[in-house]
């Protein structure tokens, strides 16, 4: 094996380096207006990425967590509503409903693309009522990139008179069939969290919806509440803005995003074929596309994982474990309730997945060095 050919687990740098006199140009424009809270280049951005999903409104905002927020406060959620959502997620899809004082219930996810299983959503639909709860909503989480199941939930959905959010953090940029993110459900929020597939340089996220109501009332929201301007409060909102600098930055890396989506695919087609047969590697659903927002792989069962990252770390190659706790199990979510089976998938697959270096500037040799690495390393435990 050749030296470490030193490799970053999301490279943030490459893509500044491309981007770096746009960026600097961009940053000065907002320093000489001055604008910093709803700038011009808020309205911008929004008309941008709502042109990129086919989305009729994307309204920008503080966070991916303030995003998940906003729709759920936009649906006027009661105290005690449940809302059902995977376990195997990043903990803010569960958050949202519990900080809005629902009750996020928890559901399994599907063995080959991560993402909610329907037939588990239908099992939890029925258990929630029998217990004598209020179901309300579902969050699908389009996990590590690959849009949820929108066929089969939003069927399930509609039937149950249950609205549909699509929690599209790390999925920005992947299409379902012939319709892209943003567009697949009622409310869509999003994430541009730096290491997201689409991020800025500090926190900040989006909604998207064709529903003109949902819009003003979202935009009211997330300033505190607004009536005719911010002095007229007629509801309690929240302090949500985007901050215009951040705006700045994400038009010019929105510019070069379908470019670094297509060089995602390439690098996770390439691990595909060099990793099949030494782990179980993700699978995308047809007619669907991901963005890789992470590599994910299943270690063969027995496997040592902790040894395994040991090994790659010594040789320079970093990994990361999503999700390690799934969130029926993690301490601050041990009251609200799951479906009754013990989640079996979701917690086989928090003790066996590693995700590998992923970013659209993972170079050919990198991406030997990373797969040799996993190899001896499995190769030391048989
Ligand atoms: C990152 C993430 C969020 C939260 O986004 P922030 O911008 O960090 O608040 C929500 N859901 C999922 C699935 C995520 O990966």
């Amino acid at each position: 094996m050749s030296s470490n050919p030193n490799i970053a687990f999301i490279d943030l740098k490459a893509q500044q380096e491309r981007i770096r006199p746009l960026l600097d140009k961009a940053l000065t424009r907002v320093l000489d207006h001055g604008q910093y809270i709803m700038g011009p280049e808020i309205g911008e951005l929004e008309e941008k990425l709502a042109a990129f999903t086919g989305a009729k409104h994307c309204i920008a905002c503080s966070s991916g967590t303030d995003s998940i927020i906003l729709c759920l406060m936009a649906k006027g959620l009661e105290p005690g509503d449940v809302v059902f959502v995977p376990t195997f997620t990043f903990v803010a899809t569960a958050e949202a409903p519990a900080l809005v004082g629902a009750v996020p219930f928890f559901v399994d996810v599907l063995p080959d693309t991560f993402n909610m299983d329907p037939a588990s959503l239908k099992d939890a639909i029925v258990e929630a009522r029998k217990m004598g709860l209020t179901p309300k909503g579902v969050i699908a989480v389009d996990l590590f990139g690959q849009p949820a199941e929108y066929n089969e939930i939003s069927t399930i959905a509609e039937q149950e008179d249950l609205f549909l959010i699509g929690d599209a953090a790390q999925s920005l940029g992947a299409s379902y069939g012939n319709r892209k993110v943003g567009s697949l459900c009622e409310l869509t929020p999003t994430s541009f969290f730096p290491a997201k597939p689409l991020g800025c340089y500090g926190d900040g996220g989006a909604v998207f919806t064709d529903d003109d109501d949902l819009a003003d009332l979202m935009r009211s929201l997330l300033v505190h509440g607004k009536g005719t301007d911010k002095y007229d409060n007629v509801r309690i909102g929240l302090n949500a803005r985007f901050d215009t600098i951040q705006a700045a930055v994400m038009i010019e890396k929105l510019a070069i995003f379908p470019s670094e989506v297509d060089a995602r695919d390439k690098v996770a087609a390439r691990y595909g074929e060099l990793l099949s047969g030494m782990a179980g590697v993700p699978v995308v659903a047809e007619g669907s596309t991901s963005v890789w927002a992470q590599y994910t792989v299943k270690l063969p069962k027995g496997v040592d994982r902790d040894s395994v990252q040991a090994a790659l770390s010594a040789k320079g190659v970093p990994s990361a474990i999503y999700y390690p706790i799934p969130l029926h199990a993690q301490t601050g979510y041990l009251s609200y309730p799951k479906i009754s089976n013990g989640l079996p998938v979701s917690e086989d697959l928090s003790a066996r997945v590693i995700s590998l270096p992923m970013h659209p500037y993972l170079e050919t040799n990198q991406q030997d060095y990373i797969v040799s690495a996993l190899k001896s390393a499995l190769k030391d435990q048989q």
